[in-house]
Formats: C-alpha cells, sequence, structure tokens
C-alpha cells in the first residue's frame, strides 16, 4: 500500500484511520474495541492481511502497552484463519517498523503473509545485506544496554 502523504502523518491524511472510521472502504475481517484487521490493497499473497491498533500510532513502540497486547492477540488470533483461508502451510507475521525499514503508511499494522512452497519468496532474513562482525564485547554491551532500556 502506497501512502504519498508521509511527510504529512497526521491522522486526518493517515489510509488506515481513515479505514477504522470507514471513509475508506476495507475488507474487514476482524474488529473488536482497539484493533482491526483486513485484507492489504496491494496484496503479497492471497489473503494479505494487516493487523492495526484502530487509534493512530506511528511505531510499534508508540503503541501504548495494553493495546499492543491486544493487536498481538489479534494478531495471534488471525494467523490460522488467514493461513487456511489461503490455503498456505505457513506465513511471514512482520512489522516494517519506521520509514528506513519500510514502512509505508506511518500507522503501526502488523502483515500476515501466507507462504506457499516455492512461492518464490525468502524469509526476513534475506531482506538484509552483509551481517555485521560484532566482536564479544560489543555483544555484551548492546545487550547491556538493551537490558538497561528495558521499562517495565
Ligand atoms: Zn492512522
Amino acid at each position: 500500500m502506497i501512502c504519498e502523504r508521509f511527510d504529512r502523518p497526521d491522522m486526518d491524511d493517515c489510509i488506515f484511520c481513515q479505514i477504522v472510521a470507514g471513509d475508506i472502504p476495507s475488507r474487514t475481517v476482524y474488529e473488536d474495541a482497539t484493533t482491526m484487521a483486513f485484507l492489504d490493497a496491494n496484496p503479497l499473497a492471497p489473503g494479505h492481511t494487516l493487523v492495526i491498533p484502530k487509534d493512530h500510532h506511528e511505531h510499534v513502540q508508540d503503541i501504548p502497552a495494553g493495546v499492543a497486547g491486544d493487536v498481538f492477540a489479534t494478531v495471534h488470533r488471525l494467523v490460522a484463519p488467514v493461513q487456511d483461508a489461503a490455503g498456505a502451510e505457513a506465513s511471514t507475521v512482520a512489522f516494517n517498523n519506521g520509514e528506513v525499514a519500510g514502512q509505508e503508511v506511518p500507522h503501526a499494522h502488523c502483515h500476515i503473509i501466507p507462504r506457499f512452497t516455492e512461492d518464490g519468496s525468502a524469509p526476513i532474513h534475506s531482506i538484509f545485506g552483509e551481517r555485521p562482525d560484532l566482536g564479544d564485547d560489543e555483544l555484551d554491551d548492546i545487550a547491556d544496554d538493551i537490558a538497561d532500556g528495558v521499562s517495565d
């Protein structure tokens, strides 16, 4: 889904907020108080589904903790029905989190993309180029920084 308004990511311009509001039609497959799921308008595979928080939050880390739990609960609930409807034996479940990571609509959304044997696609690992050569000290520092940054 292409968003031409990434430079003005306010809610009035957000295509997903407009879907939530009913101003833009969608093939909605699930909805509850805080989350919604609908077919991607430009699917990468049959059954390609997006799960979003209904409120506008740009990044995963912007979603309030309780709603983040709701989003994952909806992802968890949808994976099997999406795979079954597509006749798929697997799926890629992923967020492009931030514009640099390829997020095209600035409203956090989780992709559930059915996968098939020999569908020509690849694992998430394949989107990365050369792997960094990290020493033990660097790995220890990064692990410590992450652990220190976690708040509950
Ligand atoms: Zn939005």
